[in-house]
């Protein structure tokens, strides 16, 4: 459209949400798109209105993990309408273009994407956006930042040391562009073996605690590894989604007249 190629201004897209928090890791693979996910999830599910924005570009997750992988968003107009599931409103790249295509756009495409899938979605406001970025410091990063107001970034690191180099890169790229730090988050942290609960630190355990307290960074916690998480995020059931209280099964025999 004649729009499409207008500088956007800072700060102009999201602002119907209180909380705008990105998502964020140093590399690729650490669980970033499964703790986005689930922190959505757990918000919901504390009764808060929340929508997510799947920002990976290259390689979005967010329609599988939500389980709509293969469905399209309908586009009205210049409008673009979120999908919906779960109770939460969201968009992601994937929703848009065939899954197997893949992206090879160079920066200034993606800077392009990136503000016009946020502008032309009509999104519906609320307590919290859940941004799920792509990993490392690239130009998604540095858009995000400057066409909304991230009220902060929750990384998401394994205890690893190359995890964390690439995580401490990430969180002074966010603290050149003044987006406050959240807090880390160690996900794979630990394996607890469901038979004898014996515990193996296959990634190590603590690293981002350690990082955390040395940088004085708020630590969120740890994620060990876990079958059901790696299940659910295949299955398209996030495992912290709404469980719907079952109904209590009638009484049948108040209903059957004794005789
Ligand atoms: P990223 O967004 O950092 O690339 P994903 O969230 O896509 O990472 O996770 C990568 C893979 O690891 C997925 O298959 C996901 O289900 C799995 N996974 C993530 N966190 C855990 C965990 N704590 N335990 C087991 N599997 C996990």
């Amino acid at each position: 459209t004649a729009t499409t190629n207008a500088a956007p201004t800072r700060n102009q897209y999201l602002s119907n949400y209180k909380h705008v928090v990105a998502v964020a890791s140093g590399k690729g693979g650490v669980g970033k798109s499964t703790v986005a996910l689930n922190v959505a999830c757990a918000l919901k599910n504390m009764g808060k209105t929340v929508s997510m924005f799947d920002a990976d570009i290259y390689g979005p997750s967010l329609p599988l993990m939500i389980g709509e992988r293969t469905g399209k968003a309908k586009v009205v107009g210049n409008q673009i309408m979120p999908m919906s599931r779960y109770g939460i409103e969201y968009m992601s790249i994937g929703n848009l273009v065939d899954e197997g295509t893949s992206v090879i756009w160079r920066g200034p495409m993606v800077h392009q994407a990136i503000d016009q899938i946020l502008r032309d979605t009509v999104w519906p406001g609320g307590d919290y956006m859940i941004i799920d970025l792509p990993p490392g410091t690239g130009d998604v990063q540095i858009t995000l930042s400057q066409v909304t107001a991230l009220s902060g970034a929750v990384i998401v690191c394994t205890p690893q040391d190359v995890a964390l180099i690439d995580a401490m890169k990430a969180i002074s790229m966010f603290q050149k562009v003044n987006v406050p730090i959240i807090g880390m988050i160690e996900n794979m942290s630990s394996f607890i073996c469901p038979k004898c609960s014996a515990e193996t630190p296959i990634f190590g355990v603590g690293g981002c605690e350690k990082e955390s307290n040395l940088n004085d960074f708020n630590f969120l916690g740890r994620i060990p590894i876990d079958l059901e998480t790696r299940v659910c995020g295949d299955n398209g059931k996030p495992m912290l989604k709404k469980i719907t209280p079952r109904p209590a099964p009638k009484d049948i025999r108040f209903g059957n007249k004794l005789t």
